[in-house]
């Protein structure tokens, strides 16, 4: 009879010899030539040099940092069908919507895929391994565009967040949106809770889930705030919208309901840790500590923020009362661009503009595009951190050439100061979505070929 040890199982995947490795775990440890071992899609061990495991593929990181995948949480994917679009490039939040939204009016379940697919892929090109959506464009007749977007990001083998978005009230009811991109309470919730029990899954791996989000104070009505509340909390789901993002908020909010934004998110039933909001650039100290008290999460958004001209988001603030803040890109056609990477390297700039060189460093950011990602999505311990047990989603960033050239003593500090970067590789679940900079699909060009169709007629363009 033997009495010799079983032979070590190998794992699928080891990630070996970076030069950092950010796990971002619980003691934020930071491993000088560490590796990271992946089996069935999670962490099976991190370490550092010389106890690497046996592995049935063992890709080298040499001069590279690696960092869990990053985490977006706030977007509009459908919008990159509507990019850089010249009649709405110089107007303020309100008047960009007015201008766009008969235009999403043409959307339907192709639109919908298409702009997924690519816009997941561009994602993926910039070290993102999890990303929320909020589709919240249902033009009668559209098709089910939920379930086409989530069939976009498994097909690509992307981690993915859909959020039932929606607006109940149009113009004649003094919204914003037209009647023709509006629908009633009624469908709405009913819809959601089927996008729910169809697609959301529970646990520690799940690849989708699916949260509610009414739009924004100005194109819902309060009683489809509150409802969609109570639903959520029946289905056990998450809840975003959008708050604070624009000074005409708080006045359009304190003419129709008598209160600031956050006081009506508060009074329909929203102040939970259930829920995160996207911007929230214009709270008060009070409310800052009233969000803090909730656990209620924000997606920041610094390109898209500065873009629309809406302002500096008090992040410093928000993170010293132990609010969630992440990092979202927001939607393709306010910032006209994705990438996880770029925002967190603005995230560092617009905290250090806002707050001086001592309010922001590296570190801070990546921890926002991280587990600050993670808490926003309700997922802390389980995405944004690289530790046993965690998901494998990871991003392998190249700190070298001409870019990184000088950059020797902290390559956190560098990943996000030089550039402009992207990843080698970004890995899901184990597995390569971007390897050695390109996308494993080789669908590219179709689909690139597919979306400018899709694009043009609904811009009018090939009318
Ligand atoms: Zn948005």
């Amino acid at each position: 009879m033997s009495t010799a040890p079983p032979a070590p199982t190998p794992a699928d995947l080891v990630i070996a010899g970076a030069a950092l490795v950010a796990t971002c775990d619980d003691e934020r440890r930071e491993i000088a030539g560490g590796w990271v071992a992946i089996t069935d899609g999670v962490v099976v061990g991190v370490g550092g040099p010389g106890d690497e495991p046996d592995a049935r593929r063992t890709v080298r990181a040499d001069g590279c940092l690696v960092t869990p995948g990053l985490v977006n949480t706030h977007h509009h994917i459908y919008q990159n069908l509507t990019r850089a679009y010249r009649p709405a490039t110089d107007k303020n939040l309100f008047g960009w919507l007015t201008t766009l939204y008969p235009i999403w009016a043409g959307l339907d379940e192709e639109a919908a895929y298409l702009s997924a697919w690519i816009g997941l892929a561009e994602l993926a090109l910039g070290g993102c391994t999890t990303s929320m959506d909020h589709l919240y464009v249902h033009p009668a007749g559209g098709g089910d565009l939920i379930t086409a977007e989530i069939s976009a990001a498994t097909e690509l083998g992307v981690r993915f967040h859909a959020t039932r978005g929606s607006m109940s009230r149009s113009q004649k009811d003094g919204g914003l949106p037209p009647d023709s991109v509006v629908q009633d309470d009624d469908t709405i919730l009913a819809d959601s809770q089927r996008l729910v029990e169809r697609h959301h899954q529970r646990g520690a791996q799940a690849m989708v889930q699916v949260a509610l989000a009414p739009c924004s104070p100005f194109s819902v009505t309060p009683e489809l705030m509150r409802r969609t509340a109570v639903l959520a909390e029946q289905l056990d789901v998450r809840l975003h919208t959008h708050l604070a993002e624009d000074r005409d908020e708080d006045t359009y909010c304190l003419d129709v309901y008598g209160c600031r934004p956050l006081e009506y998110f508060e009074d329909v039933g929203w102040g939970s840790d259930r829920s995160w909001v996207a911007h929230g650039v214009y709270p008060n100290q009070t409310e800052i500590e009233k969000m803090a008290t909730w656990g209620t999460g924000v997606a920041h958004c610094p390109s898209s923020n500065q873009m629309i001209g809406a302002g500096l988001a008090p992040i410093a603030e928000y993170r010293a009362a132990g609010v969630p803040v992440g990092i979202g890109c927001d939607g393709s056609s306010s910032t006209d661009s994705a990438n996880l990477w770029m925002e967190t390297r603005n995230a560092l700039l617009l905290g250090r503009l806002r707050g001086g060189p001592e309010a922001m460093q590296a570190r801070d950011a990546l921890e926002l595009a991280t587990r600050g990602g993670a808490r926003c999505l309700g997922r802390d311990g389980e995405i944004g951190l690289l530790a046993t047990g965690s998901v494998g989603d990871v991003a392998v960033w190249p700190l070298e050439g001409i870019r990184f050239a000088g950059a020797h003593s902290d390559p956190i500090e560098a990943w996000l100061r030089c550039g402009p970067l992207s990843p080698r590789h970004t890995i899901v679940a184990g597995r390569f979505v971007v390897e050695d900079g390109a996308l494993v699909s080789a669908d590219v060009d179709d689909r690139l070929a597919a979306h400018a169709v899709v694009a043009r007629r609904l811009q009018g363009l090939d009318a």
